[in-house]
């Protein structure tokens, strides 16, 4: 429904591969100083010198992660490489470098991979990331795209999953469910636009949640803020998934429990209101959404007074011995254990 049927359409079979990747890729920008070689030889060349070096991926395909009716070609690219820093950033590391390999059939026109790139320089910009290669092939149907991110951090900044420990206060940036919710508005929006194509839909009083699902903005700050805080966290894990799973994984990880309180889940009144229109549970929707692309983590005791009142940061709970499991502590002070019921790809 946002597809512009006036633009021009350049076939990539005129272009060919070369022609595309030449076209894509010329005059980008280098950011970072480890970047030796970019794009452009068989392969790039880094360098960090005493640096560790971080590397996460992801797969992104047409019809299982997302959905061009509603979703535009410039913002998939911008959130594909979101994604993948965001693996980055939950490590405290920082992101320097990202791959980008996408499969493309002739059903897509070259304006159209362009809105793509549109999207990926402009995260690469906004995150000073130098893209500094991929591959680029042919589809027989859908849209495949793979991003690999690359980081650096000192050995000692860096956080894994395993290092929380019983009493150790369990923490979130930003505020969580407003993908899902912005998710439910986009596929409203579809189902009417599929009976009534002239409807035009007015998704301004959901400005907020449509903007968590289509333009995610991965913590690129968390990191800086919690330095000047003072603050060195035990664990760490984007929310991909969900709260629930996520804390799920710090658990097993760690080898501990949790106590997570109903009341301090932080959500946005849009998430509340909307919640509230689609008849959904808001916690629900927080534990099990998605795609909020916030940052988990847990922090000694100690540091409550430094992350107290933050409002960037909400105390959600604290960790436990791991024999005494993990729950969500709700407002009516019932105590009903965690489960993974986060987004899951191979669910149909
Ligand atoms: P090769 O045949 O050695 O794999 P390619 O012709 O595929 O080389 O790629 C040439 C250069 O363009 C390489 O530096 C590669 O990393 C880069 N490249 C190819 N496809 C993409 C893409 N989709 N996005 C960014 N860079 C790309
Ligand atoms: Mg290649």
């Amino acid at each position: 429904m946002l597809e512009d049927k006036n633009q021009e359409r350049t076939s990539l079979e005129k272009l060919g591969e070369f022609g595309l990747i030449e076209h894509l890729t010329k005059n980008l920008p280098v950011h970072q100083k480890s970047t030796e070689k970019g794009i452009g030889d068989d392969a790039a060349v880094l360098d960090f010198q005493n640096q560790k070096t971080l590397i996460s991926t992801d797969l992104l395909v047409e019809g299982v992660h997302f959905d061009l009716s509603y979703m535009p070609l410039k913002h998939l690219g911008y959130k594909a490489v979101m994604v993948n820093l965001s693996d980055i950033y939950a490590m405290n590391a920082r992101a320097t470098q990202i791959t980008v390999s996408i499969a493309v059939s002739n059903r897509f026109p070259l304006e159209a991979i362009e809105a793509l790139y549109d999207g990926i320089t402009l995260a690469c910009k906004n995150h000073k990331v130098d893209l500094i290669g991929g591959d680029t092939t042919s589809s027989t149907t859908g849209l495949l795209i793979s991003i690999t991110a690359i980081g650096k951090a000192d050995e000692s900044n860096i956080i894994y999953r395993s290092g929380a420990k019983p009493n150790d206060l369990l923490v979130v940036s930003g505020d969580l469910g407003g993908a899902y919710m912005g998710l439910q508005v986009l596929e409203r929006e579809k189902e009417v636009f599929k009976v009534n194509p002239n409807s035009q839909p007015d998704l301004e009083p959901y400005s907020y949640i449509v903007e968590r699902q289509l333009k995610p903005e991965a913590r690129k700050d968390i990191s800086g803020l919690l330095q000047v805080l003072g603050v060195q966290p035990t664990s760490m894990i984007d929310i991909s998934d969900g709260l629930s799973s996520e804390i799920l994984h710090l658990c097993k990880n760690s080898e501990v429990g949790c106590n997570l309180y109903e009341d301090k889940i932080p959500l946005d009144p849009t998430v509340i209101s909307s919640c509230e229109e689609f008849k959904i549970d808001s916690t629900m929707v927080a534990l099990s959404g998605g795609e909020d692309y916030e940052l988990l983590f847990t922090v000694d005791q100690k540091d409550f007074d430094k992350i107290k009142g933050n409002p960037n940061l909400s105390i959600i709970g604290h960790m436990t011995d791991a024999s005494e499991g993990s729950h969500l502590i709700t407002r009516g002070n019932t105590k009903i254990p965690l489960t993974a019921q986060g987004w899951n790809s191979f669910q149909s």
